[in-house]
Formats: C-alpha cells, structure tokens, sequence
C-alpha cells in the first residue's frame, strides 16, 4: 500500500443531530492510528432538524470533514453513491453514524487488505453477532439473503454483511460508472467487487437517537434489491401458466370423456367459482409483478438524477462546486466522459 493512502469514511446522516458529535469522538478515539489518512464525507440527507450546524460545528474543528447537503430526503442509498462520487480517497468505508459500524473495524480492514496484497478490493464486514437487532429483524434479514441469492443467478450477497466495508478505488470507480438510479448498494458492490474476503464483527446497539427505517420502508427496499437484481419473478410466470395450462387440458379432457360416457352433469357451480377466482387472482399477481418491472423501466427512462446536491462544505469545497460536481482546474474543460461521470 503507498504511504500516502486516504480512506474516505461516507457517513449518510438524516435527522441525526444527536449522533454526530458522539460519533466523532469515537472516530477519533479509536482510529488515533489513522488519523492523518481521513476523510471524513456527511451525506445531509435532507434531515429536517439540527443535523447541519452540527456537521458544520465539526467542520469548522476539523479539516479532514465535508458535508454533502441533498436538497431533500432521498435515501441512504442514494446518499452513499453520492459520498463514493465525490471521494477523493484511495479507498472508500460507508458507516452509520449511529456506530452500529464500530470505526475501530476499520483498521481490521485495512490490515486484511494489505494482507491480501492486491488480491482483495473489497474487505466486508460480517456481523458475527446480530443479538441487538430484535427477533423479528434477524429472521426477516436473513430470510432477505437467502431469496436474493437464489433470485440472483450472477450477483450473490454474503449473508448477514450490510454496508459496512471497505473499497478500493477500482471499485468506486466501477461504481460511480454506473447510470442506473434504483441503486441497491449491497448488491452494487457485490456486482463492482472481482475477490473480497471479511472481517467479523459485533453489531452493537444504537448509540443515540432511533432507527430511520420502518417495516414498509424495510419491505420496500428489499424489493429493490430482488427487481434490481433478478428477473425470475416476471419469468416465472411463464411457468406458472404453462403449469395451469397443462392441468386445465388435462382437466378438459376428462370433462368430455366423463360427458360423453355419463351426459351432462349440471352441478358445478362452485368448483367454477373457485376456479375463476383462483386464476383471477394467478392473473392480477403476475401483472403486478410485470407492472413492478414496468414501473422500474420507466423510472431509469425518465433519468432524473439520483439526487440533487445543495451545497458543499468543508474539505471538499476546495475542489467540488457547490452542486457537487468537480471544480474545473483553470482553462481545462471538462472531456465528455468526466461530463457524463458527472451526470451532465
Ligand atoms: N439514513 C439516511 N437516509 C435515510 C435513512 C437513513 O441517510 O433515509 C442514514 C442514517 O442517518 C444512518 C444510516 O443511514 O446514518 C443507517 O440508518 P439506521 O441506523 O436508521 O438504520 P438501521 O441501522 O436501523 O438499519
Ligand atoms: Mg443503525
């Protein structure tokens, strides 16, 4: 590893004014080691209480820290990509500020990785100890990996790993190459990593403030993950179908031979029920599940960005404008592919 390395620490922050300045004092405490090699980049999800000056109180002690404003709330996923474009470091850590990703980890990381000497972009972080989550989070957690394994026939996620990990820079370039804006990070990084190898880790509980993801947000972003990353829910009912078909042939074949042996029997009534209403419901899943593809599609056609950056502060602004994108060094302009890097 060369001397001068930087790690950029991307810290998605949304109503979070009561865990920055903790989260700071254990950045400092426990990767004392590091300390000249930081960058440390808040991602202000458009928090609506005293997220900001807090960030910016830190800012004004610290040199190593920047802060991403999003004009609004748009999501940790949205935020971490917008903490990997805008990194300078040759090597990238997303982390709750919550630490529930304890920073001292960190170091683990680096050590496997110069361990690994090249053989590794990625070192992620495996909870070993899931017990502070509740009963319900575990199993719902777990159940997410194993579906999104079996639907994802080329891009597998490690079990009970989050986002917490360590990149290198040919991964976050892989990354920010990307234009699709349904990012479904763990899955992204997975898809951009070529080895990896983990450090495991202890989950600790919350140290301030709540938790920003309910139940429905939960279930929707594990829907992203499994339509970003398979198309075996819309292809399955090609054999669903073909499977109801080859019944009801069946079925039909024998109605015309029980008829022309017995006649006409006229009861009915409420196996046709049942029958009709059991296809019209086979029938109203499947074009949900097709409208959930089409809705994706017309999501990535509109090509709205991915978020929209209303101010930089701190480290960065050196070198970014104030919309995020990278200052121009005087009288160079920006070559096509730095212009659609940026998303113009
Ligand atoms: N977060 C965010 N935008 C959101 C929701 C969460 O930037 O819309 C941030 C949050 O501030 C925290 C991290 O994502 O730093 C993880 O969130 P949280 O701890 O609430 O998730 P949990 O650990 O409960 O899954
Ligand atoms: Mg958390």
């Amino acid at each position: 590893m060369k001397k001068d390395y930087l790690v950029s620490i991307i810290v998605p922050v949304f109503n979070e004014e009561v865990s920055i300045a903790p989260f700071m004092k254990e950045l400092d405490r426990a990767l004392e080691p590091i300390h000249d090699h930081l960058e440390i980049i808040f991602v202000n999800d458009g928090s609506r209480d005293n997220t900001v000056a807090e960030v910016n109180k830190v800012i004004a002690a610290d040199r190593r820290v920047s802060l991403v404003n999003f004009s609004r709330n748009f999501g940790k996923e949205p935020a971490l990509s917008a903490g990997l474009r805008v990194a300078d470091g040759d090597f990238a850590v997303p982390m709750d500020v919550d630490l529930q990703d304890p920073p001292e980890v960190v170091l683990e990381f680096l050590k496997k990785y110069e361990e690994g000497d090249g053989k590794y972009d990625t070192v992620y972080g495996l909870r070993a100890d899931r017990s502070e989550d509740t009963m319900m989070k575990r199993f719902s957690a777990e159940w997410f990996y194993h579906v999104f394994n079996f639907m994802s026939s080329k891009t597998k996620i490690p079990v009970n790993v989050g986002d917490f990990r360590l990149i290198d820079r040919r991964v976050i370039d892989t990354i920010n190459k990307l234009s699709e804006k349904q990012r479904f990070m763990k899955g992204l990084f997975a898809w951009a990593s070529h080895s990896s190898c983990a450090v495991s880790y202890k989950r600790p509980e919350r140290a301030a403030g709540s938790s920003k993801f309910n139940f429905w947000k939960l279930w929707n972003f594990a829907l992203d993950g499994i339509f970003s990353f398979s198309s075996i829910p819309v292809r399955i009912w090609s054999y669903i179908g073909l499977f109801i078909s080859s019944l009801a042939f069946l079925y039909m074949i024998i109605m015309i031979a029980k008829t022309l042996y017995f006649g006409i029997d006229v009861p009915g009534y409420p196996s046709i029920m049942c029958v009709v209403l059991f296809l019209g419901g086979v029938q109203l899943i499947s074009i949900g599940v097709v409208g959930e593809y089409v809705g994706r599609i017309y999501y990535e056609v509109k090509g709205r960005p991915l978020y929209v950056i209303d101010g930089v502060s701190g480290r960065l602004s050196a070198t970014h404008e104030s919309d995020g994108s990278r200052k121009n060094p005087a009288g160079k302009e920006n070559t096509d592919s730095e212009r659609s890097a940026e998303g113009k």
